[in-house]
């Protein structure tokens, strides 16, 4: 196996483009356990680690630009607050050591329907910022997964950053696993309300994990509930409307039978941890006084 060591993001393009085969390899937490468990042999690895340009986030505008190298520790201590449905299921990631190790980027490359990434990213409307020797292209994350453990990115591909928008509004993140800790999702759930006044607010988001093939929004469910909620007038939360919502929300998945749990199972979770998720977002609205106007 060739091992292949970037110093600058110019030269991985590089390296990317004369070697398409190669595998990418940040954190390594997924990598290496694909390696350590024969499951495959990269012909080569490209190492991104040493590259400075990754491990930066800034603020542009309404969007946090996260680079590539940036992992989930550091999501968790310095992005809390402008993104804190991805800092809630990154703190649901692994153990410190793969929080320390681990990033959204990788999350990303792996594509895994599991991983934990994935729904806080759909919710908010995150976009993938995918770079080759021919050019940036700008993937939004609901177009990024297209099968299990596959994703949109061409051979000579590689992922800068994420981008995702400050938080206009409460967002949470929900995951059902055999325990609390180091444990792969049985299957998970995020919301993001927008209430602000901007042009596209009054807007619900949401994403589902480890319950279809890929990570996926509940289309529908947005739409109803953006629809029902009293975002001016600010009333409590309709009991109907939320079990709509979570009916909804459980309807948009498409689960298996497997070893982490059943199909029904799933999708009686999903509509759970939708209610919840909505109940603990609408009473935040309305405590920060955006439902008084
Ligand atoms: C013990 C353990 C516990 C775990 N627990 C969880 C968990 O709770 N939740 C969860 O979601 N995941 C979990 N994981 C999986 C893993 O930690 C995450 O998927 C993590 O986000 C991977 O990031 P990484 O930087 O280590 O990726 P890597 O292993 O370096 O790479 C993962 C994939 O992404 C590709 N890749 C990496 N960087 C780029 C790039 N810049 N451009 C293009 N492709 C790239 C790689 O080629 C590879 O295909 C766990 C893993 C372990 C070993």
């Amino acid at each position: 196996m060739d091992f292949l060591r970037a110093r600058t993001w110019a030269e991985a393009l590089e390296l990317k483009a004369e070697r398409p085969e190669a595998t990418p390899i940040q954190g390594g937490t997924d990598v290496m356990v694909e390696i350590n468990l024969d499951k495959g042999r990269p012909a080569a690895l490209l190492d991104l680690n040493p590259v400075g340009e990754l491990t930066g986030w800034s603020r542009e505008g309404e969007w946090i630009r996260v680079g590539a190298g940036v992992t989930y520790a550091r999501l968790i201590d310095e992005l809390g607050e402008v993104l804190p449905g991805l800092a809630q299921a990154s703190r649901t990631v692994g153990s410190p050591q793969i929080r320390n190790r681990g990033t959204l980027a990788g999350n990303l490359g792996a594509a895994s329907p599991a991983g934990d990434g994935h729904p806080p990213l759909l919710a908010s409307g995150g976009i993938v910022e995918a770079e080759s020797v021919r050019g940036t292209r700008l993937i939004p994350v609901a177009e990024f997964y297209t099968g299990v453990k596959r994703n949109a990115l061409a051979p000579d591909e590689l992922i800068r950053a994420v981008r995702v928008p400050a938080a206009a509004g409460p967002q949470y993140f929900s995951k059902i696993g055999t325990r609390n800790a180091m444990v792969i999702a049985v299957c998970s759930f995020a919301i993001a309300l927008d209430g602000s006044d901007r042009p596209e607010a009054r807007r619900v988001g949401t994403g589902i994990g480890s319950a279809a093939p890929t990570p996926l929004r509940a289309v529908a469910a947005e739409a109803f509930l953006a629809g029902e909620l009293d975002w001016a007038g600010g009333s409590a939360l309709d009991e109907e409307v939320a079990r709509r919502f979570g009916e909804l929300v459980a309807a948009a998945a498409a689960p298996i039978d497997d070893v982490r749990g059943r199909a029904a199972y799933r999708s009686h979770a999903l509509a759970v941890m939708a209610r919840r998720t909505l109940g603990w977002a609408w009473h935040d609205y309305l405590r920060a006084g955006r439902g008084a106007r």
